[in-house]
């Protein structure tokens, strides 16, 4: 899984970065929320573990700007114990969880397996765009009814593109879930597979916005 760190205390965020990459997770830590708001509008992770007093502002503010943003990836919420308002108003605001510090390594790592199957419970389901049936758990497509074989990477497109979808998705977003299968990433080979993608599944479901993304036409 990709982990998105957010702690300024070195203390509290160095042995938990290890022992998340001990059990083969990828961690980036960040210690403000300028740092992590760019990482997060660029990247796909599969769940966010916020701090909520960071040196650059509120956990909070930045936890209501993501979701307004339609970023659904999980969050768990690092809070110090006296700080009760502070886990209702971050569940209220879209937070999955949170977790009490001084945390016991363990215990975090429970709570994002337990966030991570919850979230990929909701998309276990079938997604209908258009002419498409798509099926998130097995990763099948049907074109009008008709079976629709897709490459591993492309299907990765597709899928952070439907996580999105009538959104912008960064390009850069789009090359991570590419990388994710195992390659480097030649500059065109996006392009290469978004234009199979358009010619297997429609012309037009994807729109190009050159030099910044691709929305994926509900
Ligand atoms: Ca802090």
């Amino acid at each position: 899984m990709r982990i998105l760190l957010i702690e300024d205390e070195a203390a509290l965020a160095r042995p938990l970065r290890e022992h998340l990459e001990a059990d083969h997770h990828i961690v980036e830590w960040f210690a403000t929320l300028d740092e992590a708001e760019s990482a997060i509008r660029a990247l796909e992770y599969d769940v966010v573990l916020l701090d909520l007093q960071l040196p650059d502002g509120d956990g909070l503010v930045f936890l209501s700007k993501i979701r307004a943003m339609h970023i659904s990836t999980p969050i768990i919420i690092l809070t110090a114990r006296d700080k009760v308002t502070d886990r209702i108003d971050g569940l209220n605001r879209g937070a999955d969880d949170y977790v009490i510090k001084p945390f016991d390594l363990d215990e975090v790592k429970a709570r994002i397996q337990t966030v991570c199957r919850r979230s990929a419970d909701q998309l276990t389901q079938t997604v209908v765009v258009r002419d498409l049936s798509i099926c998130m758990s097995d990763h099948s497509v049907l074109r009008d009814g008709q079976s629709v074989r897709l490459t591993a990477k492309e299907w990765g497109v597709l899928e952070v593109l439907l996580r999105r979808r009538s959104k912008i998705v960064p390009k850069e977003s789009l090359e991570a879930a590419i990388y994710a299968f195992g390659s480097e990433v030649e500059s065109n080979a996006l392009e290469a597979h978004i234009s199979r993608l358009r010619s297997k599944l429609g012309k037009d479901l994807i729109v190009t916005h050159r030099g910044i993304g691709y929305t994926l036409q509900a």
